[in-house]
């Protein structure tokens, strides 16, 4: 079963990440851009949720209006580039809740390897959305959303900036019913492990260490 894929082709987050994707933009501006889109890409994610009726007096009348219970939403950053995503998510949703998965990707093996997993307690309740700059060998995705299923979230749902076919295959091939948004998917993985045309390395253009 192929898995879902919406791929964010809104004017306004195409634009941004073409200038994320120069080399020459700088690291405060790929940081404000990362923060403007994540805030686009919050918009886009959120677009299905649930709200429930709340009565609300406004200064004419007593109305039923809809609202979202923004702390049964988890964010879940891949550390460290998906740190880069928190901010504007968080902007849109601020009672969201934050849990924290850290990975490194393996040189040699390109293998994702867990050293910090920590999230809300009673995940049961809750719809997490895993985020990550970058869906592109899928094995960080992978194994995020592995471990995440084990504390039972309601829903989980994948967002990233870009990705590739291979990326998709790999994370769809492991766990075709999480949904992926991303603004763009680009021709292909090199054999580094890096997205081409892509953007280069995400973390060090958010955090400028390199
Ligand atoms: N991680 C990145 O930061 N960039 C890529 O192209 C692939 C993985």
């Amino acid at each position: 079963m192929a898995g879902q894929v919406h791929v964010i082709d809104h004017p306004l987050v195409q634009h941004k990440l073409s200038l994320m994707r120069m080399k020459s933009t700088s690291t405060s501006a790929f940081r404000n851009l990362l923060t403007e889109v994540s805030m686009l890409l919050a918009y886009e994610v959120t677009r299905d949720m649930r709200t429930h009726p709340v009565s609300v007096d406004t200064p004419l009348a007593r109305m039923s209006a809809p609202m979202l219970d923004g702390k049964k939403i988890v964010l879940v950053p891949i550390l460290r580039a998906g740190i880069g995503i928190l901010d504007g998510m968080l902007r849109l949703l601020p009672s969201a809740r934050v849990g924290h998965v850290g990975l490194y990707r393996d040189p040699k093996t390109l293998v994702a390897v867990e050293y910090y997993f920590k999230v809300p307690k009673q995940m049961q309740g809750r719809d997490a959305i895993v985020v990550d700059p970058m869906l592109a060998t899928g094995n960080s995705a992978v194994a995020a959303v592995d471990r995440l299923r084990d504390t039972h979230p309601r829903s989980i749902k994948f967002v990233c900036l870009l990705t590739c076919p291979e990326g998709l295959a790999t994370f769809h091939g492991h766990h075709p019913d999480v949904p992926v948004y991303t603004a763009a998917i680009d021709d292909h993985l090199d054999a580094h492990g890096y997205i081409v045309p892509g953007l280069g390395d995400a973390g060090d253009r958010l955090f400028g260490t390199k």
